[in-house]
């Protein structure tokens, strides 16, 4: 049993190519923004937002790999103490979809077995979508995780990647 009054938070990582639109993601839900060119600012490691989950109060912690996907060293420093992580490909990149189980792995590697969905994003893009839906499906089907369809742009089914993750870790608790 744990206390009553004990705070819960949350650290998730998001993950993924360059311009899938993590760093948008996180501002869109922890600000509340969306902006073309956000720049991004080397050094801030993350951006909570508070949720009330089952009548409980959650804090996540979502840190940004900050422009710097490609560089192991520091990727992992990210990753370290992470509880719940977001695979995230754009529907218009094909690499990035095609990365995705190489980001699971990497996310395992260093933290082992967590809490992880797989989010297509840009789903506003549809004309220039070059990832059919059914493929990201059958992926986390095989992979055995929630799939989520999002559009930063739009606040398009954000809240609900994190509010399933918080969900997922207050089960295991
Ligand atoms: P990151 O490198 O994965 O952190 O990607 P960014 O968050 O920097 O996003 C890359 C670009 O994609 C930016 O110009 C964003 O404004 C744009 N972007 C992010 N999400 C969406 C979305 O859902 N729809 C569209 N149309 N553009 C998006």
């Amino acid at each position: 049993m744990r206390e009553e009054d004990m705070e819960i938070a949350i650290k998730v990582v998001v993950v993924g190519n360059g311009a899938v639109g993590k760093s948008s993601m996180i501002q869109r839900y922890c600000k509340g923004i969306f902006t073309k060119d956000y720049k991004k600012t080397i050094g801030v490691d993350f951006l909570e937002r508070q949720i009330e989950v089952n009548n409980e109060d959650v804090r996540l912690m979502l840190w940004d790999t900050a422009g710097q996907e490609e560089f192991d060293a520091i990727t992992k420093a990210y990753y370290r103490g992470a509880q719940g992580c977001v695979l995230a490909f754009s529907t218009i990149d094909r690499d990035s979809f095609e990365a995705i189980e190489t980001w699971k792995k990497k996310v395992e590697d260093e933290v082992g077995p967590i809490n992880m969905v797989i989010v297509q994003n840009k789903i506003d893009l549809i004309d220039e979508a070059v990832v059919h839906s059914d493929e990201a499906e059958a992926l986390a089907k095989k992979l055995r995780l929630r799939f989520y369809r999002t559009s930063v742009k739009e606040n398009l089914n954000v809240d609900e990647v994190f509010r399933y993750l918080s969900e997922k870790y207050l089960e295991e608790l």
